[in-house]
């Protein structure tokens, strides 16, 4: 439980985060005092706070990246936070952060290598893209969702 602060009204303040592909629970995460609401200020976190971390559940990661042979693309966005290291922290230093939309696409290991070829394939098969990448690759699911689906 090293790095939670306590909040002094919800204690630890815990949530269960959900698997980024299939959205069922996979974890408890303790926000203590870091779970900021929408106004920005300090809160009680929800029941279910979403996916937090791109690692999919164990089902997920085995149907979809290994028997799959997929790569996750994980939309994204950079945010800058406070450095993890303590003295860099301290030193009001800070870094950037990909943040997930919840937005996601798996992709075959070809398809991937087909569409960034100045990219290998990351060992833990999970990519971080910019948002608008995804719909930038994916067929539109208007027209085309209803073939790919068959
Ligand atoms: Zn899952």
């Amino acid at each position: 439980m090293s790095g939670v602060i306590l909040s002094k009204k919800y204690g630890v303040n815990p949530s269960l985060s959900q698997c980024l592909i299939c959205g069922k629970d996979v974890g408890v995460i303790l926000f203590g005092a870091a779970w900021k609401g929408k106004d920005g200020f300090p809160g009680e976190a929800p029941r279910r706070c979403g996916p937090m971390d791109p690692e999919p559940c164990a089902e997920c990661r085995k149907k979809y990246l290994e028997d799959g042979d997929g790569v996750l693309l994980a939309e994204a966005k950079m945010v800058e936070r406070p450095h993890h290291n303590p003295s860099r922290r301290w030193n009001g230093e800070k870094e950037s952060f990909p943040q997930i939309t919840g937005e996601c696409a798996v992709i075959k290991r070809a398809a991937f290598e087909e569409v960034f070829p100045s990219f290998p394939v990351p060992s833990r098969r999970i990519a971080f893209v910019e948002p608008g990448v995804l719909a930038r690759i994916l067929p539109n699911p208007e027209t085309e969702g209803k073939e790919a689906k068959s």
